[in-house]
């Protein structure tokens, strides 16, 4: 979904990215039957034109509060989460070239947040949904912080490198996943984190991050399925537990499905350091993040605009990740466009990191290219 908002001289464009392995609460991607976007676009080009051209509009927070009333359902199922945020994104722009301000300030300033540079949180194998489950986990992520043109460096590097070695050692070019990471097929569980904890040994600052998406997991005997053995919770819980003492972990997220909230709150109490991060189960929802929260489940929040469906909504979710102590990553989708306003937003909220993928997509490099030239940008003040 692209959206192109004009005021006076001035022409903006969003587009809103779509999920694959969408949690059950995320606000609804509306979609006509055949998959296409013609009802949600009819949407926008019809009732929410009408609204955003019938008066003037003071802010981009104004606009996202009259598009929240204008769907009027919990979950934009009426507009959709699609039509609804490429508006809000592209207000959000507008407002931004109105006050002649860099889009990451004019995030800062709206939501009361220090921006600063985030950790890249590089998707290097993709497994999961994203990858026919050739591997088990999702994404078995490169994590670096640091200046984000050093970090890239870094990053770029290591890909090549993991690239190289993967290639000699199944003799074959190796097929990329859906999120422009390498996706080999390997049944031991282990393999991938010896091969990243051996790029993670060649650079200091770096660590190791996974996004289990157990959703995808779950079996129907009540637990988990890997590689075809099978798993109770407390067992994935135990190899959760042996992977962390044995390789240089940072994150883990979505290690149980979205509804074990009290594995998740199990797993973050005996995690030590590691941090436990929701997507599925939180869903960037400030009600769900609230919930989270009562029952100390996690200790960082993944926010993805679309899961909710307005900037105004997200910003409220970095809010209250940030009022329960944990941490904001923000991330992208595995359907990607060009438009880099997640990169933005990471570092307009100084979130701690950010995922867009692997390498060899050139939408998911995008969005660093954008962190390190906005970080060339900020020197420059
Ligand atoms: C994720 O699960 O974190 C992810 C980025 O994948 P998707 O967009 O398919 O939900
Ligand atoms: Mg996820």
């Amino acid at each position: 979904m692209e959206v192109t908002l004009i005021a006076g001289e001035m022409v903006v464009h969003a587009s809103v990215p779509s999920g694959k392995s969408t949690g059950s609460h995320e606000a609804l991607e509306l979609r006509d039957a055949d998959g296409g976007m013609e009802t949600a676009i009819a949407n926008v080009e019809g009732e929410i034109a009408a609204l955003i051209t019938s008066r003037e509009w003071s802010s981009a927070d104004e606009i996202d509060t009259a598009l929240i009333a204008l769907d009027g359902t919990p979950n934009k199922s009426r507009l959709g989460a699609n039509a609804v945020l490429g508006v809000s994104i592209a207000a959000q722009r507008l407002f931004a070239e109105a006050a002649g301000v860099p889009l990451w300030k004019a995030i800062a300033e709206r939501g009361g947040f220090s921006a600063a540079a985030p950790r890249l949180y590089l998707n290097f194998m993709n497994g999961g949904e994203h990858a026919d489950f050739r591997l088990p986990f999702q994404e078995y992520i490169f994590v670096v912080g640091g200046k984000t043109s050093e970090a890239y460096a870094i990053a770029q590097d290591a890909f090549a490198k993991l690239g190289t070695v993967l290639k000699s050692n199944f003799n074959t070019e190796i097929p990329m996943g859906d999120e422009g990471g390498y996706s080999p097929k390997f049944d031991d569980i282990e393999k991938p984190f010896e091969m990243l904890a051996a790029l993670v040994a060649e650079h200091s600052g770096t660590s190791i991050a996974i996004d289990a998406a157990a959703n995808a997991l779950r079996n129907d005997i009540g637990g988990y399925t890997l590689t075809g053995k099978d798993y109770t919770p407390d067992e994935l819980r135990a190899l959760y537990a042996g992977l962390i003492k044995k390789f240089p972990f940072h994150s883990i997220e979505d290690p149980f499905a979205e509804t074990a909230m009290g594995d998740f709150a199990k797993l973050t109490a005996e995690a030590g350091e590691v941090i436990i991060v929701g997507d599925d189960l939180t869903v960037t929802n400030p009600e769900r993040i609230k919930t989270a929260r009562e029952a100390k489940a996690i200790t960082a929040v993944l926010i993805k605009p679309n899961q909710i469906g307005s900037v105004k909504e997200a910003i409220e979710a970095v809010q209250m990740t940030r009022a329960a102590g944990w941490a904001a990553i923000c991330s992208h989708r595995s359907g990607e466009t060009d438009d880099t306003f997640i990169a933005d937003f990471a570092y307009g909220i100084g979130a701690h990191g950010i995922k867009a993928g692997g390498l060899g997509q050139k939408e998911r490099r995008e969005k660093y290219e954008r962190l390190v030239e906005i970080e060339k940008g900020a020197e420059a003040v």
